[in-house]
């Protein structure tokens, strides 16, 4: 994850799938409307805690970052293996296809040391669980599966970044196949994000969503390590009705929720991450985001992000946290 994000300079050729979910409520009036009902919920409802099975999301994350995906470099033999893996689970979970597929290819070019380098074979693998009080308006969970590949010969396993996000995201699929939302919830595993958020792009500009019809996304990348146990939630400056949504959340959780790293102009010793991840082609696109994710660590791109060195306890109460923010945002949404 976060990249620095190089400049898109052409729209993505994008398979031709339409699922058109249209509401005709403007923007602007839905966030007064979401502010609204967000405060009445969030004093409402104590979401109860959340059930994930550590074991089975460590299990999961050390099949992504095993040596057999190789980086899970776009395009590559392991990233097909991953892929392989995700529809695997996502037809475990009976998570329903979009339009039939669960797949949205996409290709892009890349320059790389002075050459551009084409992937044809990029593809993001989408699957929903349907609402029980609203159709149009839906949930997107986001987390890239994408990494570095093998490098001089040398295997970047991409632990932390992202298989705990991907895996977190297949624990909260599981979660909500057997305790369904309000809103429709998209689980979306994409690829190429760290080729400048490239299925992130190509995902908000394909017609296979619609972005009025998107309530919010919620992107996770980096979730499983941090020495103080803390995780951030960030994009609520741009959202500021899902702060009280958060500080709910925020009172029972077992790791340290902050707030932070979404200012447009943040203070010299804050990094700001609206475009360093999945979230910020949607942030672009107007919608509202919230970005789970760990500060840099010393394995962050490097060979050393290994399943062995993530640690277990607090990625467990890592996706505890984020599953107990979906279910408090997806009831607090209108
Ligand atoms: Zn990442």
């Amino acid at each position: 994850m976060r990249p620095r994000p190089t400049p898109c300079s052409s729209r993505l050729p994008l398979v031709a799938v339409s699922l058109m979910l249209v509401v005709a409520t403007s923007l602007a009036a839905r966030s007064a409307s979401l502010a609204a009902s967000a405060q009445a919920v969030a004093a409402a409802a104590r979401p109860t805690p959340s059930d994930v099975d550590a074991e089975r999301l460590l299990q999961d994350l050390r099949t992504l970052a095993s040596p057999d995906m190789d980086g899970r470099l776009t395009g590559s033999p392991g990233s097909h293996r991953a892929r392989a893996f995700l529809l695997e689970r996502f037809k475990e979970l009976q998570l329903q296809p979009l339009n039939g597929s669960y797949q949205q290819k996409f290709s892009f070019t890349q320059t790389r040391g002075g050459s551009a380098v084409a992937f044809p074979d990029a593809v993001n693998l989408i699957g929903m669980i349907p609402g029980t009080a609203e159709k149009d308006r839906f949930i997107l969970v986001s987390a890239h599966f994408d990494h570095l590949g093998v490098r001089n010969g040398i295997l970047y396993p991409g632990a932390d970044d992202n298989a705990s996000g991907v895996v977190t995201l297949l624990a909260a699929a599981r979660h909500f196949r057997a305790n369904p939302p309000r809103h429709p919830m998209l689980f979306a595993a994409l690829d190429s994000e760290e080729d400048g958020l490239r299925g992130a792009r190509a995902l908000v500009d394909s017609r296979l969503i619609e972005r009025r019809g998107t309530a919010m996304n919620i992107n996770l990348d980096m979730v499983s390590k941090n020495d103080r146990r803390e995780l951030y939630a960030a994009g609520t400056s741009f959202a500021p009705w899902l702060r009280p949504i958060l500080e709910d959340v925020q009172t029972r959780s077992a790791v340290k929720l902050l707030f932070g790293h979404d200012r447009p102009s943040p203070p010299a010793a804050t990094e700001d991450w609206t475009h360093e991840s999945d979230h910020g082609p949607f942030h672009d696109a107007g919608i509202a985001w919230v970005y789970f994710g760990v500060e840099d660590h010393p394995d962050y791109h490097r060979p050393t992000d290994t399943s062995g060195r993530v640690n277990a306890a607090f990625f467990g109460d890592a996706a505890d946290t984020i599953i107990e923010a979906l279910r408090a945002i997806d009831g607090a949404v209108d």
